[in-house]
C-alpha cells in the first residue's frame, strides 16, 4: 500500500525485511525487485504521492509538489548552477525527460581499470539494459510527435552534416504534452511511480511517503533498522507522527545530493572520508534562437532529439523545450527587454548542451543553521568552461544553419548573436567560469562512490557499504563517475544488480 499523510493517525512501528530510504531510480526497482522476490519490503520517502490526475500542466503548481525547495536547489561557486531535484515518490525519474540510453563503453572500461569494478561486466550490464528496455517501454521519440523545435534543430545539424539523431526514451504512445519536467500527464512516461512503484506496491511492498527517514539504526556493527519521522513536504512541518522500522537490511537511495548528507549528519559509514566528495553533475548551457516560422513550444516531446558528434570530448546536445515562464528564465535579459523578446516566444526554440564528462568535481558538506538543507559546491574547472563554450556555439551555429535570425546565450558579453560574425566573436574568445550565466545541471553524480577500495570507495560492487554490515546505498551518489550520457537507466541497472545481492543475502539468512 502508498500511505499518505491521512493515513497515519499516529507512531508507525514494525518490522520488516528490508527498509529502502527514498523512492528514486534507485529505491524504486530494489522495491519492485525484493518484493518479486517475496521479501518484506518498506519504502519511505520524504515527498508526497501524485498520479497522473493530479499533474496539472500548471509548471508553478508542480515545483511546488514534486521538487525539493520548490525546484530551488543551487550550487556554490562559480558560476552560480541550478540543480533542480525531484521529491515525490518516483524521485527525479517523475520530472525526468525520459532519455533512457546505456553507460559509455570507454566509460565502463574506465570504472574496472581506474575503480576497480570489473566485477560489473559489459556483458552482465548489457542483459539488465535489455531487460529494462523492454520493461519501460524504451524506444527513439517519434518525430511525428517530437515537435518543430526538434525538427528545426535537427535539420540545422543535418545540414552541416553532424552526427545526430533520435533519443531512446521510456514513454509508452507519448502523446507530446511537452509537460515532462512537471509529471507526465498523459502517464506515457514509465518513471519509477508509474512504473516500479506500482509493480512493488502489488507484490506486498509498503510505500510511506511524506516521510523523512532521519537515522540508521545500527547494532553489533550491522543496520539493523531506520527512524524518520512524518512532515508536510510543502512546509517540512512535522506532523508529530513518527516512524522506527526494525530490519535485516537497510538501502539509502535518497539520491547524490542526500544520501551523503544523511551519511554526514549521521557520521557514519565515512572510513574512506569519501562521502560527499567527487560530486559530477554535468552543468548545461542552452542557446535560444528566434525564427522567422512559428516553433509552436512546448508542444511536443521536450527532449527527443541530440547531436553526438562531440560526445568524444565530452559534449553532448540535447533538447530541452520548456514552456514559456521557465524559458523566461533562460533568456539572458531583464525587466522590459526580457518582456519584449518573450513576445517572440512562439517563435522560439531551446536546445540545452551538457558537460557530459569533466574536469570540475564537486562536493556536498553539511553547514550548521541551513536546517535539513548540505551545501553544494561546486566550480567550473579545466577545460570545462571551454566546453561549455564550444556547446553554446554549436548550438548557435546549428541554429543559424536551420534558419534562426538571432540567438541568445547564457554567455557574458555574447547574450545575442545575429549572425556568422557574432559567432566567430563568441568562438575566438576565452572566457572564465564567471562569464556563465544560467547554467543548470541535472545528474548529480559520485558522492559515495563505489569501487575495489575500501580507502577510495564507500561501497563495494555490490553496493554494501565498506563500513557497515546490511547497509547499502543505491543511486546516483554510487556511480565512480558519469557514465557520459544521462544516467537514470545505469542508475536502475546497478540497482537492480544491488536488489540481487540483497536477495541472495536475505534467501542465505532464510536457508540458514
Ligand atoms: C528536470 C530533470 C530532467 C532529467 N532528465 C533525465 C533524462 O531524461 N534521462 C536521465 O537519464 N536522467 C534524467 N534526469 C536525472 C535522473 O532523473 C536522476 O539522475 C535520477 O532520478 C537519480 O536517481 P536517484 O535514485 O539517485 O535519486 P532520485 O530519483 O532523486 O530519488 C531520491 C529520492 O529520495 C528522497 N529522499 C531524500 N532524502 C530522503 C530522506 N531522508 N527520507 C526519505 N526520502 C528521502 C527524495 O525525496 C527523492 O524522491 C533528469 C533530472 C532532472 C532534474
Amino acid at each position: 500500500m502508498i500511505f499518505k499523510l491521512a493515513d497515519i493517525k499516529g507512531d508507525v512501528v514494525r518490522s520488516a525485511d528490508v527498509a529502502i530510504i527514498g523512492c528514486g531510480a534507485g529505491g524504486g526497482p530494489i522495491a519492485r525487485e525484493l518484493a518479486s522476490e517475496g521479501h518484506s519490503v518498506v519504502v519511505i520517502e520524504e515527498g508526497a504521492h501524485f498520479t497522473r490526475d493530479d499533474f496539472s500542466l500548471n509548471p508553478a503548481e508542480a515545483y511546488m509538489n514534486l521538487y525539493r525547495d520548490a525546484g530551488q536547489v543551487i550550487t556554490f561557486g562559480l558560476p552560480f548552477i541550478l540543480m533542480p531535484l525531484g521529491k515525490t515518490v518516483g524521485g527525479t525519474t517523475t520530472i525526468n525527460s525520459g532519455t533512457a540510453l546505456r553507460i559509455l563503453h570507454p566509460i565502463l572500461k574506465k570504472w574496472h581499470l581506474n575503480h576497480g569494478l570489473s566485477d560489473i561486466t559489459e556483458d552482465e550490464l548489457n542483459l539488465i539494459y535489455a531487460y529494462l528496455e523492454e520493461y519501460l517501454f524504451v524506444k527513439r521519440a517519434d518525430p511525428e510527435v517530437a515537435g518543430k523545435v526538434a525538427t528545426t534543430f535537427l535539420a540545422g545539424a543535418e545540414k552541416l552534416g553532424l552526427s545526430c539523431g533520435w533519443l531512446p526514451r521510456n514513454a509508452k504512445e507519448c502523446e507530446g504534452f511537452g509537460s515532462c519536467a512537471f509529471g507526465c500527464p498523459s502517464g506515457s512516461k514509465q518513471s519509477v511511480d508509474v512504473s516500479f512503484v506500482p509493480d512493488a506496491v502489488s507484490l506486498g511492498a509498503d510505500i510511506y511517503s511524506c516521510c523523512r527517514a532521519d537515522e540508521i539504526k545500527v547494532s553489533g556493527g550491522k543496520a539493523s533498522g531506520i527512524k524518520g519521522h512524518f512532515l508536510d513536504p510543502r512546509t517540512e512541518k512535522p506532523t508529530g507522527h513518527k516512524l522506527d522500522i526494525d530490519t535485516q537490511v537497510v538501502v539509502l537511495s535518497a539520491g547524490a545530493v542526500y544520501s551523503p548528507y544523511f551519511l554526514l549528519k549521521q557520521g557514519i559509514a565515512n572510513s574512506s572520508g569519501q562521502v560527499g566528495k567527487n560530486l559530477q553533475i554535468h552543468p548545461a548551457s542552452s542557446a535560444i534562437a528566434v525564427m522567422d516560422e512559428r516553433m509552436d513550444a512546448p508542444k511536443g516531446i521536450p527532449q527527443s532529439s541530440y547531436v553526438d558528434e562531440f560526445q568524444g570530448e565530452g559534449i553532448m546536445l540535447e533538447g530541452g523545450t520548456v514552456p514559456p515562464e521557465i524559458h523566461a528564465l533562460a533568456l539572458p535579459l531583464l525587466g522590459r527587454r526580457s518582456a519584449e523578446a518573450m513576445t517572440s516566444y512562439p517563435n522560439m526554440g531551446i536546445f540545452g548542451g551538457m558537460v557530459c564528462e569533466s574536469d570540475s568535481w564537486g562536493r556536498i558538506v553539511k553547514l550548521p543553521r541551513r536546517g535539513y538543507r548540505p551545501a553544494i559546491l561546486y566550480s567550473l574547472r579545466g577545460r570545462d568552461v571551454e566546453k561549455a563554450k564550444i556547446a553554446t556555439s554549436l548550438m548557435a551555429e546549428i541554429w543559424f544553419a536551420a534558419g534562426a535570425k538571432k540567438v541568445f546565450t547564457p554567455i557574458s558579453g555574447h547574450y545575442e548573436l545575429t549572425g556568422p560574425k557574432d559567432l566567430a566573436r563568441l568562438e575566438r574568445s576565452s572566457l572564465r567560469a564567471g562569464d556563465m550565466f544560467a547554467m543548470s545541471a541535472y545528474h548529480p553524480l559520485g558522492t559515495c562512490r563505489m569501487g575495489g577500495d575500501p580507502e577510495w570507495s564507500v561501497v563495494r560492487h555490490t553496493c554494501e557499504t565498506w563500513d557497515l554490515a546490511n547497509f547499502y546505498i543505491c543511486d546516483g551518489s554510487v556511480l565512480p563517475s558519469s557514465p557520459g550520457v544521462n544516467p537514470q537507466l545505469t542508475i536502475m541497472a546497478i540497482a537492480m544488480r544491488c536488489a540481487g545481492f540483497i536477495d541472495e543475502r536475505l534467501s542465505s539468512w532464510g536457508r540458514a
